[in-house]
């Protein structure tokens, strides 16, 4: 029969990865897309949602056309242990599924371990992080409307690196914007374990600044080590305790769980380290691992942007090995973040990272990429442009 290539996660990276597997192969090689969401809801925008001018529905987009356009088997279930030397997916349901190729896009799991308390605040829905797009986006926007004017949101960020750099300070860039809006006594704090503002520190600030004198408040070098959802409190490693009426307290992150589970995460037992030429893991032969699961090379973000660039390499190198096509390839990879300072204006982030042979990782081009020169009404409409176009890249 054909070769059989299995992806676990209908996310940016999985997704992209069985599009272009189906399409490099002219549809030789069988996909089968083990997912157990419905449909796709994608992390970037979702902050709009918790600011109150999208929806989720806005965001949403089904796996359809994965299905009837390219023919990928689309199975609605969780990946529940892989058998890496007899090459099996077996399900939660039970069934257990052969593979030639392993493709794993699991996103990232939220360790609640790294915050005293956090676990079962997160489960009693008292203290949300709304890190994965989905009903605790909605949830963490309901306690946003419920809070009364002259109340505070406090988001707590993790040492880098997490999902989506500058994510954490567009979050608190729009819930500011929608204080303004609705609200205008209330306060934004930001506790940050880092030094500084992650990404694109220079013009986050001068929005504070300028956009919400007096309501936004960023605290560097805040590392969250627990919680008491029922005072409101976030305790610190060093500095004194803060008091808030809404917490958005991010854990720091590891690779999704099913990957750590399969002993793939051998970099600092959290991230799985790849061969950065085909995405396959160190740990394991024919298991590529792809998005924010991996160990990155410095400066390349754990970015949806960067998850698709990741799926069309490992689609090429898999489509390669198992069709007998010589190939060395010399990958190049692309970012864009955009991020929403105010319901209208927007500031960006790019890069573009090159393999380099000799030393077997990726490097900045030189000369490439930057950030906005100011934040801008244009960029408003590239964003959005920016999400249409890789939704319908991973998806259409
Ligand atoms: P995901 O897209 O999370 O996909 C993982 C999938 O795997 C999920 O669908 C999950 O259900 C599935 N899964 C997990 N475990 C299993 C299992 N055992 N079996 C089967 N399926 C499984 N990136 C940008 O480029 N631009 C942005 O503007 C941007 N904004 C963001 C804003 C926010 C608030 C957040 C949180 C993130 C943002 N990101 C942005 C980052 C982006 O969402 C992630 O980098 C991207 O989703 C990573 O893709 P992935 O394939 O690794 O994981």
């Amino acid at each position: 029969g054909s070769a059989k290539v299995v992806v676990i996660g209908g996310g940016y990276g999985g997704a992209t990865a069985a599009k272009y597997v189906r399409l490099l192969s002219d549809q030789r090689i069988d996909v089968v897309l083990i997912e157990p969401q419905a449909s796709f809801v994608s992390c970037p925008i979702s902050n709009l949602v918790v600011g109150g001018t999208q929806t989720l529905g806005d965001l949403t987009t089904s796996y359809d056309a994965l299905a009837t356009r390219h023919g990928v088997r689309i199975v609605r279930d969780t990946a529940s242990r892989i058998d890496a030397t007899a090459r099996t997916v077996t399900l939660a349901s039970g069934a257990t599924i052969r593979y030639d190729k392993l493709v794993l896009s699991p996103g990232i799991e939220l360790m609640f371990d790294g915050v005293q308390g956090l676990r079962e605040a997160q489960a009693s829905g008292q203290i949300l992080q709304a890190w994965k797009a989905g009903p605790e986006t909605l949830a963490l926007r309901r306690q946003l409307e419920a809070l009364p004017d002259g109340g505070v949101y406090a988001i707590a960020i993790p040492e880098a690196p997490f999902r989506c750099p500058p994510g954490p300070y567009e979050r608190a860039s729009v819930v500011a914007a929608y204080f303004k809006r609705a609200k205008p006594r209330s306060k934004v704090l930001i506790l940050d374990a880092n030094q500084d503002v992650v990404s694109k520190a220079a013009l986050f600030k001068k929005a504070w600044a300028e956009l919400y004198p007096g309501m936004v408040e960023y605290r560097p070098q805040h590392k969250a080590v627990g919680v008491d959802p029922r005072t409101g409190t976030i305790k610190f490693d060093v500095q004194d305790d803060v008091k808030a009426d809404v917490l958005n307290v991010l854990p720091p992150m590891r690779a999704g769980a099913i990957a750590v589970q399969t002993g793939l995460a051998n970099a600092n037992a959290r991230w799985c380290q790849v061969d950065y030429q085909t995405f396959e893991s160190t740990a394991a032969k024919h298991i590529h691992v792809l998005g924010d699961s991996i160990q990155v090379a410095p400066l390349m973000p754990k970015s949806g942007h960067m998850a698709n660039s990741h799926g069309k390499v490992a689609a090429a190198a898999i489509v390669a090995q198992l069709m007998d096509i010589e190939i060395n390839p010399r990958p190049m990879l692309t970012n864009t973040c955009y991020s929403f300072v105010d319901e209208k204006h927007v500031i960006h982030v790019a890069s573009v990272h090159e393999y380099v042979a000799a030393e077997k990782t990726f490097k900045t081009v030189a000369g490439s990429g930057g950030v906005s020169a100011a934040r801008n009404e244009a960029e408003a409409g590239f964003a959005m442009a920016w999400a249409r176009n890789i939704w319908a890249d991973t998806l259409g």
